[in-house]
């Protein structure tokens, strides 16, 4: 059993510009790197609060996740991220345990990770993401 904790939380955003701004002043410390994840089509924008991030994605073209996830259900959480030592393990583990998941396979995110999704079907309508940092 391989769940450490909260990795992140992903927030979509219109603006990255502008919400950038907006968190700065409500976490009261700045962004401390912009990262553009191509095959997602999203810029993130993360911020560090204690050990837990906050990653902001606004999309960068209008086939991106984020882009649809804004029009159906405007601004918000979109995603909640764990973190876990074995990706693979904890994906077949979900799989056997019958949660439907969005990625069988980890894929490059951004922060140095790989990652995968859960379906929401599977998960109360919470978008979640397992994540492992990618040894480099
Ligand atoms: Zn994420």
């Amino acid at each position: 059993m391989a769940i450490n904790k909260i990795e992140h939380i992903g927030i979509a955003v219109k603006d990255l510009e502008t919400s950038e701004k907006l968190f700065e002043k409500i976490l009261g410390t700045t962004a401390y790197k912009r990262e553009a994840v191509e095959s997602e089509g999203v810029i993130t924008s993360f911020f560090l609060i204690g050990d837990v991030k906050i990653e902001l994605l606004a999309a960068t073209n209008e086939n991106s996740p984020i882009a649809k996830f804004i029009e159906k259900k405007g601004e918000g959480i979109h995603h909640i991220a764990f973190d876990t030592s074995n990706i693979i393990n904890e994906l077949s583990e979900k799989l056997s345990l019958g949660i439907q998941l969005i990625n069988t396979e980890p894929k490059d995110g951004a922060d140095n990770k790989s990652i995968a999704f859960l379906h929401p079907k599977s998960t109360n309508s919470v978008l979640l993401e397992l994540c492992q940092e990618k040894e480099s």
